[in-house]
């Protein structure tokens, strides 16, 4: 768990920055204890702790209010599930929670895959906002999903424009955040990836600042209609916690993540295996951290018994394109994540190691 706070005192105005709004607005809506929340739903590699930062940010340096932001995340590593939380009231009231948002104001669901996940709406109540990357259109994610009475449902291809703008999907899920809800403040929110992108990505920032906008101006929005007035239940208790959970974490099903799909956390970008270039190295193999490269032992150009590669088998990897930094002779290349070429090219490991 990690954890950044944006909050500000309220008896201490003479230390407030100048962006701070002197007159902030009305929250849009509270829950009983003051507080606005909202909850980012996302995999490691999208961005959603820095866009929890930025809205964190947006809405106390520039909108004058209090806040707190903070991610929680297992192993840190791209892939794996992250959830981004931020947590917003007038400056007058103290903040002193940093509990996970259960039932969030926004939602915003930053792979289209989540959208199928079990625990993704948990805790939604009538009348919320929820926001979801997806190439799919408004009326099949309402048939898809089992939304209350009142939630404003928006959609944006936010992959799409980031590949387009050479971005990441984040700052398009922050305009369309912003477009759907109304909330925080649009000027605001582009003032804040301007000075945390200005200083550590300057390079990206115009590239970030279009897909802010096309995120906002490419959303598209629906009220759910529905007799039932119901929330979506919030969270069962996890099977496994503290006084279960086996001693020194050991695993009963070693070997269980074989089926894995890595596919789903990908950024539209794979690499490509040219095999008249490789020298059968292992550099690639060696940084991969999902183990995504099939050898077989064969015979090498001097008739000598070799490792040689075979391919990648594309269910495993996950994007991340460090593979294509390493190999000295270029044979890996960067291309887009086209279903057609993953079906044709991807070389199954599991053939490899015997299992079915
Ligand atoms: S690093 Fe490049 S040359 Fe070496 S095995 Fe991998 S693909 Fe082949
Ligand atoms: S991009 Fe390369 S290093 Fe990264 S997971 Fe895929 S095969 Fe492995």
């Amino acid at each position: 768990m990690s954890t950044s706070r944006a909050t500000q005192d309220p008896a201490t105005p003479d230390s407030e920055p100048e962006t701070r709004n002197p007159k902030p607005p009305p929250l849009p809506r509270q829950n009983a204890w003051g507080f606005y929340e909202i909850r980012m739903e996302s995999i490691g590699g999208l961005g959603a702790h820095l866009a929890g930062q930025i809205l964190g940010e947006a809405a106390v340096l520039g909108m004058g209010l209090n806040g707190a932001h903070f991610s929680s995340y297992g192993s840190e590593k791209r892939g794996t599930p992250v959830k981004s939380y931020v947590r917003l009231c007038e400056p007058e009231r103290e903040l002193r929670v940093s509990s996970p948002v259960e039932r969030p104001h926004l939602l915003a669901i930053f792979h289209d895959t989540l959208l199928d996940a079990p625990f993704t709406l948990q805790g939604l109540d009538p009348g919320s906002t929820v926001v979801a990357n997806t190439r799919r259109s408004l009326g099949e994610l309402f048939g898809t999903l089992d939304l209350p009475q009142g939630t404003t449902l928006a959609r944006v291809d936010a992959l799409g424009i980031a590949l387009q703008e050479g971005s990441r999907i984040n700052t398009a899920m922050l305009g369309a955040m912003v477009r759907a809800a109304s909330f925080p403040d649009a000027a605001a929110v582009k003032e804040t990836i301007v000075r945390i992108l200005g200083t550590r990505r300057r390079d990206l920032l115009e590239a970030n600042l279009r897909t802010f906008d096309r995120g906002f101006a490419e959303t598209e929005t629906l009220v759910v209609e529905l007799s039932v007035d119901e929330p979506v239940p919030r969270r069962a208790p996890p099977r496994l916690g503290y006084a279960n959970t086996p001693r020194g974490g050991l695993l009963y099903a070693p070997g269980n993540s074989i089926r894995r799909d890595n596919s789903v956390f990908r950024e539209g970008r794979i690499p490509e295996l040219l095999p008249e270039k490789c020298t059968h190295c292992g550099l690639c193999d060696m940084v991969c951290p999902d183990y995504c490269f099939v050898w077989q032992e064969e015979t090498d150009k001097r008739g000598r018994p070799a490792m040689l590669l075979q391919g990648i088998d594309y269910q495993y990897c996950k994007g991340c394109m460090t593979c294509i930094a390493v190999c000295p002779p270029k044979a890996l290349v960067e291309r887009p994540d086209d279903e057609a070429f993953v079906h044709a090219y991807r070389v199954p490991l599991v053939n490899y190691l015997g299992t079915p």
